[in-house]
């Protein structure tokens, strides 16, 4: 039997707001997918979503809390500014909310340390100057979308404001100008990406971490790993309840994503892992197995020490 659990269900943010413990992530959902997936996780316990503008699916992502039935005020939704609406944020966020259908987030991210400008032709979304590289505009600065999302936060649009991706050296220039804490930052976390730096900084400055790309991103890889598998089978739970387990454990939020009834339903169950299984979960990337999965484009562009620790942290 799965060892029985009294963890939390919920954290607290630093506004005072309680943010369930797990999420759906809706990322790779396709259109078709998405909407059932979000329906059926609401009407089944979860009430916590995670969308972003870049997903392009937050039309569906709405639909489906509109089919689930479950008041609006009894969900935590959450969703990202895109990159290449830093010098509008405002505008971003309205493009967000009449694709969701609703008149408020409860959390609202940028999504990257980064601005992307917008092209003439190609994707609007990932913009690419005419020789082919990525269009990042290196001189913008962060401040200033931060002071935008400062703004949003006072319109009462968003009941919380924070971040992801974001590094100590990202972070310690942007505390040098915020005037609102980050409620949240959002980065890739799992036992090949520990962070353990980075989850102090930001415990240290009342800054929630949220875990994505808890199994491992696309196809689930981490579940494979022999010593995650052994500490499953020890607990007679699947390797997935076990990487989800780690960071509710770890004090922080973790958001898989499934468009599996069955997955989804199995990905809630979240049980207690000793201080023996948490010592071997954090060793795992100082054992050689640390990875990065999520590398997209503009991360190499600007070269990843920008912005992240290095991988065996
Ligand atoms: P996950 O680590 O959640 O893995 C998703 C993959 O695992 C899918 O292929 C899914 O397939 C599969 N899967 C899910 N549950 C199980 C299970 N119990 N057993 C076996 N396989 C399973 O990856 P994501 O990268 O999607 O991260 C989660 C969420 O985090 C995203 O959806 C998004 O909301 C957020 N995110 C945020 C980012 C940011 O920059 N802020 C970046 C990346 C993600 P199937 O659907 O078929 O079950």
């Amino acid at each position: 039997m799965p060892t029985s659990t009294t963890l939390p269900t919920y954290f607290q943010l630093n506004t005072g707001a309680k943010v369930p413990a797990v999420a759906l992530g809706t990322w790779q959902s396709a259109p078709g997918e998405v909407r059932n997936a979000v329906s059926f996780a609401l009407k089944n316990g979860y009430r916590h979503i995670d969308a972003a503008l870049i997903y392009k699916n937050e039309n569906e992502v709405g639909q489906g809390i509109k089919d689930s039935g479950v008041p609006r005020s009894e969900i935590f939704l959450t969703s990202k500014l895109w990159n290449t609406d830093h010098p509008n944020a405002a505008a971003g966020l309205q493009r967000t909310l009449d694709a969701l259908g609703t008149d408020y987030l409860d959390l609202y991210l940028v999504h990257w340390p980064v601005r992307l400008v917008p092209q003439a032709t190609g994707d609007p979304l990932l913009p690419v100057n005419p020789d082919g590289t990525r269009a990042i505009d290196r001189s913008w600065d962060q401040a200033e979308t931060w002071r935008q999302m400062e703004e949003i936060y006072a319109s009462g649009k968003v009941r919380a404001i924070g971040l992801c991706n974001w590094s100590i050296p990202y972070l310690e220039e942007l505390k040098k100008t915020w005037k609102i804490v980050p409620a949240v930052n959002q980065c890739e976390l799992h036992p090949f990406l520990p962070q353990h730096e980075l989850r102090k900084w930001c415990a240290d400055n009342g800054i929630l971490m949220e875990a994505y790309s808890p199994l491992g991103s696309t196809g689930a890889p981490l579940m494979s790993d022999p010593e995650i598998a052994a500490i499953a089978e020890k607990h007679d739970v699947s390797p997935a309840t076990v990487l989800i387990s780690y960071h509710v454990n770890h004090g922080s939020v973790v958001i898989p994503k499934s468009v599996s009834e069955k997955r989804i339903s199995s990905n809630r169950e979240v049980i207690r892992l000793s201080e023996e299984d948490m010592a071997v979960l954090d060793g795992l990337a100082a054992k050689g197995k640390a990875k990065r999965i999520n590398t997209p484009l503009f991360g190499w562009d600007l070269g990843f020490e920008d912005w992240y620790a290095p991988v065996s942290q």
